[in-house]
This record gives C-alpha cells, sequence and structure tokens, in this order.
C-alpha cells in the first residue's frame, strides 16, 4: 500500500489511538482535529486521500457536509463516516450520498485496513486509466469518469462515460456497453467480427458486462496493446461494479431486506405525495393497515426462523393483490400498509377481501402444516369526513385495525364502522 493521508475528525479517545496504530504500519500518514471547521481546512490543505469523520460531533455538524465541500475543491478524498450506533438505513442513506462506507464503534482493525485498501487501490486505478487518457486528449470524459467515480453514479452514465474513454485510448470507432441483465437483447454477432474486440467487465467473481469495440481497420485493432486492454477491463470492471454497488445501496435503501416490499421510510414519502397528489387532482385515495394475527404465538411454538417464513409469505400474496399503481411496505415487525391511489373505499373494501381470500388460498411454502395465520385488516379513504391528512389517514386506518382486532381478527373494518363521536373520544383529535 502506498503512502496515503488520513485525516482523523473525531473527538480524542481510543479510537484514534487504534486508528493510528491500525493505519501507520500500512504506510499511511495520521491527521487529526476535532472539528468539521478545522478539518474542512486541513481538507483544502493538506488534500488527504481519505477523511474518517465521526458522525456525532461536538458542533452538531453532519458529516455530509465533508461532500459538498470535497466537491467544490475537485478531490478524490473518500470519506468514511465512524458511528457508535448502528443503523442499517441510515449508513444506507450516507452511501447513497457517496460516503465510502460506515464503519461501527468498536472500530474494526481488519474491516478499517480492508476500507483502506480498497479506497487506495481504487484511487491508483483510476490515476492510471486518468493519465493515459489524459495523454491523449484531456477531453470532457476525463472528467465524466472522474465525476463518476467520486460521486458513486449510477451504471448508465458511467458506462456512456466508459465507451467514450474506451473509444479515446484504442481508437476505435464504436463503442457498445452492455450491463448483464440486458447482454440477451443484444446478440448482434455478425456486426462484431474480425475487426472488433469484446473485453468481458468481472468484478468480484461477478459478470457484469461487456464493453464491445470496433474499429476501422483489423490493422487498428491490432495496434491496441495488450497492457492498454489490461487496463481497460480493470478498470472498466472496477467502475462499473462500483456503480451497481451504488444502483443495489439505493435499492436496499428502500426496501425491506426479509419481504423485499419498501419500508417505512418510502411509505411515509410515498403516501405524503400521493396525499398531496389526491387532493390536488381531487381523485380518491385510501389506505390499508394490516397487523398478522396472534403472530407472538407462531414465534413462542415455531420459532422465529418459521416466522420469518409467514411474513414472507404474506409479503409474497400481498404483491400478487395490489397493482402497478399501489405501494406495498412493511411498516412495523408484523404490520403492514397498502398504499392505494384512485381507489375509494368500497373499491379499498374489495381488495382487502381478495386479499383475504387470497392469504386462505395460498399455502405457506415449506410450512404446510402450519396452521394458517389470519390477518386484521383497517380501512380509512380521504372521502371520509374523518381524514383531512396524512396522519388521519395513517391513524383512521390503523384505529379501523385495532377495531378489527377486537372484534374478533381474522377481519376487515374501516374508518366508517368506529363509534360514533358521542362514544369516541378519539374523535376530538380530528378536529384539533
Ligand atoms: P395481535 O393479534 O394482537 O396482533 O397479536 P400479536 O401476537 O401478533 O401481537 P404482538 O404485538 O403481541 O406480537 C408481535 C410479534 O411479532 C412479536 C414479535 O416477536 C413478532 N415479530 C416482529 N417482527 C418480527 C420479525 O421480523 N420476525 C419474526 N419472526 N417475528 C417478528
Ligand atoms: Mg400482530
Ligand atoms: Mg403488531
Amino acid at each position: 500500500m502506498p503512502l496515503s493521508r488520513v485525516l482523523i475528525i473525531d473527538q480524542y479517545g481510543p479510537d484514534f489511538t487504534l486508528i493510528s496504530k491500525a493505519l501507520r504500519p500500512y504506510g499511511c500518514a495520521i491527521m487529526w482535529t476535532e472539528t468539521l471547521e478545522e478539518g474542512l481546512i486541513l481538507l483544502r490543505e493538506a488534500k488527504p486521500d481519505i477523511v474518517l469523520v465521526s458522525d456525532q460531533l461536538p458542533d452538531g455538524s453532519e458529516p455530509t457536509g465533508l461532500l459538498k465541500a470535497i466537491q467544490s475543491y475537485d478531490l478524490a478524498t473518500q470519506v468514511v463516516v465512524m458511528t457508535a450506533t448502528a443503523d442499517f438505513e441510515r449508513a444506507m442513506d450516507y452511501v447513497t450520498l457517496g460516503i465510502f462506507a460506515v464503519v461501527t464503534r468498536p472500530i474494526g482493525v481488519e474491516r478499517l485496513r480492508t476500507i483502506v485498501s480498497r479506497i487506495v487501490e481504487n484511487s491508483r486505478l483510476f490515476e492510471t486509466i486518468t493519465q493515459q487518457i489524459t495523454m491523449i486528449d484531456d477531453n470532457s470524459s476525463v472528467l465524466a469518469i472522474y465525476k463518476n467515480l467520486a460521486g458513486h453514479l449510477e451504471s448508465g452514465p458511467l458506462l456512456k462515460a466508459l465507451s467514450e474513454t474506451a473509444k479515446k485510448i484504442t481508437g476505435a470507432t464504436e463503442a457498445i456497453t452492455n450491463v448483464s441483465e440486458d447482454m440477451t437483447e443484444e446478440p448482434n454477432i455478425e456486426a462484431f467480427d474480425r475487426e472488433s474486440l469484446t473485453i468481458n467487465l468481472n468484478w468480484m467473481g461477478r459478470e457484469l458486462g461487456t464493453l464491445k469495440l470496433r474499429f476501422e481497420s483489423q490493422k487498428a485493432l491490432r495496434r491496441v496493446s495488450q497492457s492498454l486492454i489490461d487496463e481497460l477491463t480493470c478498470a472498466g470492471s472496477m467502475f462499473l461494479g462500483q456503480a451497481i454497488r451504488f444502483e443495489e445501496a439505493i435499492k436496499m435503501a428502500s426496501r425491506d431486506p426479509l419481504t423485499g416490499l419498501c419500508n417505512q421510510r418510502i411509505f411515509i414519502e410515498t403516501i405524503e405525495r400521493e396525499f398531496r397528489q389526491a387532493r390536488r387532482y381531487n381523485s380518491p385515495l385510501s389506505l390499508l393497515t394490516l397487523d398478522l394475527d396472534n403472530f407472538k404465538n407462531v414465534n413462542d411454538t415455531y420459532g422465529h426462523q418459521v416466522g420469518d417464513e409467514v411474513l414472507k409469505w404474506l409479503a409474497k400474496v400481498i404483491k400478487g393483490v395490489v397493482r402497478s399503481g399501489d405501494l406495498a411496505a412493511r411498516v412495523g415487525g408484523e404490520e403492514f400498509a397498502i398504499i392505494l391511489p384512485r381507489t375509494n373505499l368500497e373499491q379499498a373494501t374489495n381488495l382487502a377481501q381478495r386479499l383475504k381470500n387470497s392469504l386462505d388460498s395460498t399455502p405457506i411454502p415449506n410450512l404446510l402444516d402450519l396452521p394458517k395465520p389470519t390477518i386484521s385488516q383497517g380501512l380509512a379513504s380521504l372521502e371520509h369526513f374523518l381524514v383531512n391528512s396524512t396522519q388521519d389517514l395513517i391513524y383512521w386506518a390503523d384505529q379501523a385495525m385495532y377495531l378489527a382486532k377486537r372484534e374478533g381478527r381474522n377481519t376487515v373494518r374501516s374508518v366508517s364502522d368506529l363509534p360514533s363521536k358521542t362514544n369516541f373520544q378519539d374523535v376530538q383529535y380530528a378536529f384539533q
């Protein structure tokens, strides 16, 4: 590992000593400050390769402020956030913003070393390829690749930049890139004859795609040196690997990993957006909330793993009954919600009934002997006079669901079934 400069922005303490001890033998020069303000000065002056920053700085500043500074100083610095609390979604948020990695305290020395060596490896490859390109022509594609790498862009723009660069370095007349999923769509073999070269882009044993280059003549193709092809393969694979990792991070940040449904954050964002839309266009909107009945018993009797299988089964059945414009989310442990745009209370009730029937008739894979779990469902719609905000919609759907629980479970209730104002104290809430 060549010498790299590491800036630590963190309160002085055992972690500082640990990081220094872990990284110094690997050829890292360590700088340290306790505040982001000083950190930004050091960033500009010393241009560190890596910044390790705490997510709890004494002045309350957010580590993401660093990313803006890095961009504005046009640096290739990568940021690693250190946090005291393991929060998966928050970590994913950081990664999607362009943070390279998140490490949880107490810091694992080996993991830290792996992260640092990966950053160093990436930047070395990156430098090699940018130098090659600059020698040929300092066109904007150099910048494009630079930005793609530093900003963790998605694979589309990255591949575009990669083909432009590949054309420039090799003198090819045409470059076509493909990511693995759509490779089958473009067999077009005869278009790639003896004047062509196909480079396979693989990263960590995964086939990511191909880069196909076509030349004016076989002679032009022969002029391309093997080392240049190797360089291109290596850099292209790494860049594409990063882009795909970024796309997956975005996907994971919005999905619940067990069921593949949207998570609570996406649910809240979506319901607020749909509520505004429904109001603006005066269109119906309903919300269905549902909760597994006596689910604790399933876990207690058959174990957590069986419980997880039940959750997956329920999510799959939900996916089967919703339409493409609906959004199904896992909003709690065994609680789910389905946002139903352009759907009135009556149509939503039909859907709830369909879901109930579908659960009755769909077996749970590998658990055929398990007594079939049931759900209680609650519905609220914008058309109801009690619903005046997103919060009302969620609140009344939940109240209806609790009513379904109270009235025997395995059933559907709506806001209209709730007891009248006189004996229902919570109604006041809606008028506050
Ligand atoms: P009710 O009909 O009133 O909803 O009863 P319940 O037992 O379903 O409700 P309770 O809130 O008492 O229990 C919810 C259970 O859900 C407890 C918890 O162990 C389980 N649970 C929550 N998340 C998960 C999960 O991810 N996997 C598994 N297997 N169980 C979970
Ligand atoms: Mg329950
Ligand atoms: Mg519950």
